[in-house]
C-alpha cells in the first residue's frame, strides 16, 4: 500500500529524512518510535504532502502510484489520513460542518451521492457516542477551546468518519488519560481490517499494548535504524533509545 524508497526530505534547508525507506502492506500496523526531533512528524507530513517539507529525492508510492507531487487534498482523497500531533484550532468553522464537508468530498470523489444533514447527524452522533464525545461538540468550532485529550479524540472521530485506507497517527496517545486511551485504541482496532493499514507514531508502549503492531521501527538520524516485532517496544521502554 505504502512504499517509501530512499526518501530525502528537508525543512528550511535542513535535511530531516535521509535515505529513508519503508514498506507497509495492506492490513499491516506499523509503529514508528524514536527520540524527540528524530523526524517522525516530518515523515508523517511528507507522506500527507505538507509543502513545508521538501522532497529532494526518493519516492513515495501509494498503491503503486507515485504521489510525490500530489496536493494534500489529492492524497486525502486517495485515502491517506493524518491525525496531527498538534491539532490546530479553527475558530469560526463549525466542527460538524467541517466533518460533513470532508465526508461529502470523499463521497463525491467516489462517484457517490452526498449525505444529507439528517443522515449525517445520525452517523456523527453514533461515532461521537463511540468516542465518548458529548453532543455539545456538534455546535463548537474545530478544536477551539478543546482540551488536549478532546483534540486528540476529535482527530480519531475524523478518522472513524472518513474510513481512510492508510491511517497515520502522530502521537495521538500523548495527552490522553487512561480512559481516553482505551476509547482511542478501540476506535483504531475497530477500523483494523485486511485492507486498511496504520502507521502509528508513539513514544510509549502503553498504546502499543492496546493496538498490537505487526512491526516496530526506530528512527534516528533521519532513517530507520532498527525494526522488530511488538517486543521491540518493550525493550525500548526498558532501555531507552540510545542503545539502538
Ligand atoms: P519528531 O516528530 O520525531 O519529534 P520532527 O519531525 O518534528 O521530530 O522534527 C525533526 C527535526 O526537524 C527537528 O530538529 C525539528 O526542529 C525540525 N523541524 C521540523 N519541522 C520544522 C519546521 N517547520 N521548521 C524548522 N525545523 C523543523
Ligand atoms: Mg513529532
Amino acid at each position: 500500500m505504502l512504499e517509501i524508497e530512499k526518501l530525502n526530505v528537508s525543512v528550511e534547508n535542513k535535511i530531516i529524512l535521509n535515505d529513508f525507506s519503508l514498506k507497509i502492506n495492506p492490513g499491516e500496523v506499523h509503529a514508528v518510535m524514536g527520540k524527540n526531533g528524530a523526524g517522525k512528524s516530518s515523515l508523517a507530513q511528507a507522506i500527507i504532502g505538507n509543502s513545508n517539507y521538501s522532497i529532494n529525492s526518493g519516492k513515495i508510492k501509494f498503491n503503486g502510484s507515485l504521489i510525490n507531487d500530489l496536493e494534500i487534498n489529492e492524497r486525502a482523497l486517495l485515502g491517506i489520513f493524518l491525525a496531527f500531533q498538534y491539532p490546530i484550532e479553527i475558530p469560526g468553522v463549525n466542527n460538524t460542518y467541517l466533518l460533513r464537508s470532508a465526508l461529502n468530498a470523499k463521497l463525491k470523489s467516489e462517484g457517490k451521492d452526498e449525505i444529507d444533514s439528517f443522515d449525517f447527524l445520525k452517523l456523527i452522533k453514533t461515532l461521537m457516542n463511540k468516542m465518548n464525545i458529548s453532543d455539545e461538540f456538534i455546535h463548537r468550532s474545530v478544536n477551539e477551546g478543546f482540551s488536549g485529550g478532546e483534540k486528540k479524540k476529535n482527530e480519531v472521530l475524523q478518522m472513524l468518519l472518513l474510513e481512510p485506507k492508510l491511517c497515520i497517527l502522530d502521537e495521538t496517545d500523548s495527552g490522553l488519560d487512561v480512559d481516553a486511551l482505551k476509547i482511542v485504541s478501540n476506535g483504531v482496532n475497530e477500523l483494523r481490517d485486511s485492507e486498511r493499514s496504520f502507521l502509528i507514531i508513539t513514544h510509549y508502549k502503553r498504546l502499543l499494548e492496546l493496538i498490537k503492531p505487526d512491526l516496530v521501527h526506530v528512527i534516528a538520524n533521519g532513517t530507520i535504524v532498527k525494526t522488530g516485532n511488538a517486543t521491540l517496544a518493550d525493550e525500548l521502554d526498558k532501555k531507552g533509545f540510545d542503545w539502538v
